[in-house]
């Protein structure tokens, strides 16, 4: 079933992982999708693999300009825009130090990942509304959040304030846009433990991945990693009309690490 005929979508960070997944499963449910990053070579490539029903901009999140220029161009193209999947973020342990905690990690590092995570969710929300109400079409913006978004992480503290604060604005989105009349929804998703490259600085490739591939999962109730096209599934259901009543809710897809807590009590033998 084509769940996303006739529809135009927009993916940022949509080279690689996540993003990719999602602008594949898009346009196997029918929706004409522009990939967006700042890796040019890749998400060209995997531009490349989905034939004439999705396009590559360019767009770097962290900037204004960039939005501007894109959403010009998706009017011009299209004359619409229906879905904004604002997927692109960071750790901040790609290349700077691994020190995250909130005791030592640098003013400068904590900034480097709000202006991703953050700032880049807030530019791709305005742009989107502006966009939407212009073109007036039903509209569905996806902001990928994360776990860490509703827990403490000590280790990732930058990582995990960037994307509570997306969870918040998402509901401030869909509030704001349901006062205006506009018919965009906005939710977030919350994945935990999917397997993509962001991983890679902290699994390493030394003997020690496999051990630390499964000390990752371990309080997992699934018991292991999981798969981008396992979130790609919940964005498409977002994205289309199926989802006509889910605005500022909130989705986990972590195989059920949330559902408890470590410090749950344990029956004694
Ligand atoms: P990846 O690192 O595999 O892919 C992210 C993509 O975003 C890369 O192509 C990256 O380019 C690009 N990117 C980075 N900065 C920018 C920017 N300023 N503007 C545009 N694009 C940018 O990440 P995932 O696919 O794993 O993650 C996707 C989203 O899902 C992220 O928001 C992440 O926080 C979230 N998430 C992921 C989880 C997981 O376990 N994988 C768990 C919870 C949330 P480059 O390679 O050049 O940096």
């Amino acid at each position: 079933m084509m769940r996303l005929e006739g529809k135009t979508a927009l993916v940022t960070g949509a080279a690689r992982g996540i993003g990719a997944a999602i602008a594949t499963a898009f346009v196997e449910n029918g929706a004409f999708v522009y990939l967006t990053d700042i890796d040019d070579p890749t998400g060209q490539a995997t531009t490349e693999n989905l034939g004439g029903q999705a396009r590559y901009l360019h767009l770097d999140v962290r900037r204004e300009s960039d939005w501007g220029a894109v959403m010009t161009q998706v009017l011009e193209e299209r004359g619409v825009l229906h879905v904004l999947v604002n997927n692109a973020g960071i750790t901040g342990f790609e290349e700077g130090s691994h020190v995250h905690d909130p005791e030592h990690v640098s003013l400068e590092e904590w900034h480097a990942v709000h202006r991703t995570n953050l700032d880049g969710v807030f530019l791709g929300c305005k742009h989107a509304i502006r966009t939407m109400r212009q073109s007036a079409s039903t509209g569905s913006i996806i902001n990928i959040s994360s776990r860490s978004g509703l827990v403490g992480i000590p280790g990732a503290a930058a990582y995990a304030s960037s994307k509570a604060a997306v969870r918040n604005h998402t509901k401030t989105v869909a509030l704001y846009c349901a006062e205006q009349g506009l018919p965009v929804r906005c939710n977030s998703i919350h994945p935990a433990a999917i397997l993509t490259p962001m991983w890679e600085p902290i699994l390493g490739d030394g003997p020690e991945r496999e051990e630390r591939m499964r000390e990752f999962v371990q309080d997992c109730p699934l018991r292991r990693f999981g798969h981008p096209e396992e979130v790609a599934a919940v964005a498409v259901m977002l994205a289309s009309d199926e989802a006509a009543y889910i605005n500022g809710a909130e989705l986990n897809i972590d195989g059920g690490i949330l559902a408890g807590a470590v410090a749950a009590p344990v029956r004694s033998q």
